[in-house]
């Protein structure tokens, strides 16, 4: 399967990985949103929040303990956890990734 975040996790192209847990990868966006912009992904390749939570629910939950876990080391109390799903919401990646964003106001709604 021709994935990039599947590639990120197994090295073989470069990731600027901040964090790892034992069914995740941490990883600075390569086209920062905020001050602290980080993707956390599965291990294990699924196309979408849903279909993870579905598939691997201890890995969808570790998404979200890596995230703050991320968000804790950088300094922040307050962020933001994204899961953009379909392409008409944003999705550009379909192996799922949760966007930690902190550093500035987060406005509501968002764009
Ligand atoms: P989506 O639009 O699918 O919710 O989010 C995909 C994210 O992946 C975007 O924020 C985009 O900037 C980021 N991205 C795309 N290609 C790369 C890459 O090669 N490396 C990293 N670190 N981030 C990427």
């Amino acid at each position: 399967m021709d994935c990039l975040f599947c590639k990120i996790v197994a090295g073989e192209i470069p990731g600027d990985i901040v964090h790892t847990t034992e069914r995740t990868v941490a990883f600075r966006d390569l086209n920062p949103q905020a001050p602290t912009h980080v993707l956390i992904v599965p291990k294990d390749h699924f196309a979408n929040a849903a279909e993870l939570a579905a598939g691997d629910p201890v890995a969808s939950a570790e998404l979200v303990t890596t995230a703050a876990a991320v968000a804790t080391a950088e300094g922040y109390d307050d962020y933001r956890l994204v899961f953009n799903t379909g392409a008409g919401a944003g999705q550009s990646v379909f192996h799922t990734h949760l966007h930690l964003l902190a550093g500035r106001p987060m406005n509501w709604p968002p764009g």
